[in-house]
């Protein structure tokens, strides 16, 4: 048997663990909180993430270490490669937690994003212009920690009373589409693209992914070399999602995410293996799944308050997943998947849900 422990416990954890569960795994999960959606599955160290003690009673007969949430601390997954296999590398944690570091990696690899500088002092700042993104440096998701600055006069108002060690400031993309590569590498060195998922946020949250074909090969194969590229540039190991902006036929990355990731949660219904369970395989020193979409996709998330359960459930297809959280404002509660056989019977079955859930 393999004991695989993970950093978090949130929906990613429940949902590695329910993948990994029928290829005989065993799971152990540490998070500060003794609520999480995963500690309900398996074993669970209700531990901050800074406590060596509780770090070495997590890593005890483990065969190896991942995590579902990018903040943890550097430090935390270094002391435990002390003490267990830790994939991905804490190098991924440290590159994806900070934007500039996250940005400049991505440059120093040729994969365009768009102009960015820590250097808020610069007047005027060059090559950026109005409007532009503020962001915090670190901890900043799903649309937290950023504003639109449209002057001058604005980020000086936003700077007042700020420490700019910790901002960048962002070239505003009016992209014509948002797009998102989850890859998968192994432990041999294999590598697994997903198809190109098309995201749609509200409120700087994702609230539906799909996956209809509709994105042309030449930029499937652009988006796969990216990530193949970021994947070998850090010997990576386990699933990692680039997020992009598709401007003109051109891809700009935003973020990377050394994890699963809420656009691939399609995949559990939609593809022959889902994120989840080849990201287990790949940190296990398994041969990847099949990455192959078994139809024409959408993940509807459901945030905030839960809908109707009965009436989701009585569309015909609907894949409902429930995180066993309290519903709170802008808080992802669950989603729900329909894999239809084309992209019309996909439609009626999105235009059915609108009608519970605010998409
Ligand atoms: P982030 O926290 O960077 O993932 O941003 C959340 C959302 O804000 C993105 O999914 C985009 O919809 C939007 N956004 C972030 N950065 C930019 C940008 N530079 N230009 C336009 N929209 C952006």
């Amino acid at each position: 048997m393999t004991t695989i422990g993970i950093l978090g416990a949130g929906q990613l954890g429940r949902m590695l663990a329910l993948a990994g569960y029928p290829l005989g795994m065993r799971f152990r999960f540490l998070d500060p909180a003794s609520d999480s959606p995963a500690s309900l599955l398996a074993e669970h160290v209700a531990s901050t993430y800074t406590d060596n003690a509780a770090l070495e009673q997590f890593a005890r007969g483990l065969d190896v270490v991942t995590y579902e949430f990018e903040n943890i601390p550097v430090e935390a997954a270094c002391h435990l490669e002390d003490l267990v296999l830790v994939y991905p590398a804490p190098v991924a944690l440290q590159k994806a937690q900070d934007r500039f570091e996250e940005k400049s990696f991505l440059c120093e690899l040729g994969i365009p994003t768009p102009r960015f500088t820590i250097d808020l002092k610069g007047k005027p700042i060059d090559g950026i212009g109005f409007p532009a993104l503020l962001k915090t440096r670190r901890l900043g998701y799903d649309g937290k920690g950023q504003s639109v600055v449209h002057s001058q006069t604005d980020l000086d108002d936003e700077l007042k009373n700020t420490n700019t060690n910790e901002l960048i400031l962002e070239e505003f993309i009016p992209f014509d589409r948002e797009l998102s590569i989850i890859g998968v590498r192994n432990r041999a060195g294999e590598m697994k693209f997903y198809p190109l998922v098309e995201n749609h946020h509200r409120e700087g949250i994702l609230r539906l992914s799909l996956v209809t074909g509709a994105v042309s090969p030449q930029l499937q194969s652009q988006a796969e070399a990216y990530s193949g590229n970021v994947m070998v540039a850090l010997n990576y190991v386990g699933v990692l999602v680039i997020e992009f902006f598709e401007k003109d036929g051109r891809l700009l990355a935003n973020e990377m995410a050394p994890r699963v990731h809420n656009s691939g949660h399609w995949t559990i219904e939609g593809a022959v293996t889902s994120q989840f369970e080849n990201h287990i395989r790949a940190v296990t020193n398994s041969p990847l799944g099949s990455t192959d979409p078994v139809g024409a996709c959408a993940m509807i998330n459901l945030v905030g308050s839960l809908p109707d359960v009965e009436s989701i459930l009585k569309i015909e297809g609907a894949h409902l997943h429930l995180y066993d959280k309290a519903p709170r404002p802008k808080r992802k509660i669950g989603h729900v998947t329909f894999v239809e056989k084309d992209v019309e019977t996909l439609q009626r079955k999105l235009d059915l849900l609108k009608e519970i859930v605010d998409v």
